[in-house]
């Protein structure tokens, strides 16, 4: 059942029971009242009538000393009628409980005679023929007799009423209850809105559609879940984006190696086919044989560079602090001569690296440059101490790099011309490779590069690596 329907009804059941309950009880306590009104009256009229009848009793000529019953009769048949054409109901007993005078239609029975004595005056409320009646009983002490006076007091308004204000009730409940469920299906539906929006989002996002949000419409516990929610989504179509992102990179990378290992291979398949089923001549079977070994020896550099790429991810490094002139000084003398000019600035400095690794990061830095450079063409290399680590920077004024290739160039396989860069013996891993060990310096590449302008490389190596800092915490807690 729906939640917003189960608070509907729920508060219907408690609107119902409630308005029964305090109906019930404000009608009954307005009979209560209206019946202890009339039984104080009709016990008023009892003693007025005992009164009447001991004063009328005493008004009997002195001959007759004694009570005689026809006068007893005579005065109850006065009192009945009240000298005004009213009508009582009235009966009166004598010493022995037996009736000597009756109106006309009192038809109670002796039940509340014999309760009745000199101190005690009773009452009853009975229900005779139709209609409701509180039935009194007193003595009454006149002369010589002690006679009983029951009176009857006719209340049947009072229960027409309590009848009445049931049936009143009753409608006002029911009229209550159709309002108050029309105004709870309102508010039921629009307290439940934010659940609906919240379940509308779920199933948007388990079929597939990650960046639909729930629309938040209130500041309550409600709203704060959907904005938990929400932020929820946001992490999860985060996480997402990256594991696709993970996972095309992946093929990505697959697809690039296939590629790249299948055009030196159909060479070198074709050249050594041609080699053991034709007889060649000196020349061109020193040209295919040459084919052969520098395609793979082409396949054996891919195959290394693949190899310090996934050492590098999985290996522990050490770091340790190199001076920077150290690092210039083997650069300097790696690149003499070729056929590019070379300008080294640097500040001294120590540098926080694992030291073969950032040579081999400059080197590849440098042998782009020199790639990418006309012969004769100038590469700078600098060093700068800055107040957070040391930056190099690899500067050359060669072909330049496509501002849309710039995200590209680190990842696997990629060249941006790729005949020029297979030309020169170029796999497309060399940025790859200096990205995962900046990744372990806590450095990026930083590439600016205009087309036909030249290149500029650079990377900054923080002052103190996370291992000492670890380390100095460690000491820190001894
Ligand atoms: P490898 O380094 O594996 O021998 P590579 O040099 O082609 O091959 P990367 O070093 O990863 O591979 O460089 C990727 C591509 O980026 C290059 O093929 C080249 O197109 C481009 N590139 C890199 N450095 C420069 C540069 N300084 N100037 C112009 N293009 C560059
Ligand atoms: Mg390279």
């Amino acid at each position: 059942m729906k939640f917003s329907l189960k608070l509907l009804l729920w508060t219907i059941i408690v609107m119902a029971v409630a308005l029964g309950f305090s109906g019930y009880f404000f009608v009954n306590y307005v009979f209560e009242t209206s019946l202890a009104r009339e039984v104080e009256q009709a016990l008023d009229e009892n003693s007025i009538l005992s009164f009447a009848f001991e004063t009328a009793a005493l008004n009997v000529p002195a001959k007759y000393n004694i009570l005689q019953d026809n006068t007893i009769e005579e005065i109850a048949s006065n009192l009945e009628t009240g000298g005004h054409g009213t009508s009582r109901l009235l009966r009166i007993s004598d010493e022995n409980r037996k009736i000597l005078y009756a109106s006309d239609g009192f038809e109670a029975d002796g039940a509340l005679l014999e309760q009745t004595d000199k101190s005690t005056k009773t009452y009853r409320v009975i229900k005779m023929s139709e209609g409701y009646y509180v039935q009194t009983g007193a003595t009454v002490d006149t002369l010589d007799r002690i006679l009983y006076l029951e009176t009857m007091r006719d209340i049947s308004d009072v229960f027409r009423e309590r009848e009445l204000g049931f049936s009143v009730y009753r409608r006002v409940t029911i009229a209550m209850l159709i309002a108050g469920t029309l105004i709870m299906h309102f508010i039921s539906s629009w307290l439940t809105k934010p659940i609906r929006l919240l379940t509308k989002a779920t199933k948007r996002m388990a079929a597939g559609d990650y960046s639909y949000r729930a629309r938040q419409v209130s500041d309550d516990e409600l709203g704060l879940l959907t904005k938990d929610f929400n932020d929820m989504a946001n992490t999860l179509e985060e996480n997402i984006g990256k594991l696709e992102e993970g996972i095309q990179d992946r093929e990505n990378f697959v697809a690039a190696f296939a590629h790249e290992l299948k055009t030196p291979l159909t060479a070198i398949i074709g050249y050594a086919d041609m080699l053991r089923s034709h007889k060649l001549d000196e020349e061109k079977s020193f040209m295919s044989a040459n084919y052969i070994y520098t395609e793979g020896k082409r396949l054996e550099a891919m195959a290394l560079r693949l190899l310090d790429i996934i050492v590098t991810k999985r290996e522990e490094t050490e770091f340790q602090n190199v001076s920077a002139e150290s690092i210039f000084r083997y650069l300097e003398d790696m690149f003499v001569g070729g056929g590019q000019r070379f300008r080294y600035r640097y500040d001294s400095g120590m540098v926080w690296a694992e030291i073969n690794l950032i040579k081999t990061v400059l080197i590849n830095l440098i042998d782009n440059a020199c790639k990418a450079s006309e012969a004769g063409g100038m590469i700078e290399v600098e060093g700068h101490r800055l107040e957070t680590g040391y930056r190099f920077v690899v500067k050359d004024y060669g072909v330049g790099i496509p501002r849309e290739e710039q995200r590209n160039v680190v990842k696997a396989f990629y060249m941006v011309d790729k005949s020029r860069a297979r030309s020169k013996n170029g796999a497309g891993l060399g940025l790859a490779l200096c990205k995962e060990i900046l990744q372990l310096h806590g450095s990026v590449l930083e590439i600016e590069s205009e087309p036909g302008k030249g290149t500029c490389i650079g990377f900054t190596l923080p002052n103190q690596g996370k291992e000492e800092a670890d380390e100095e915490n460690r000491k820190y807690r001894e």
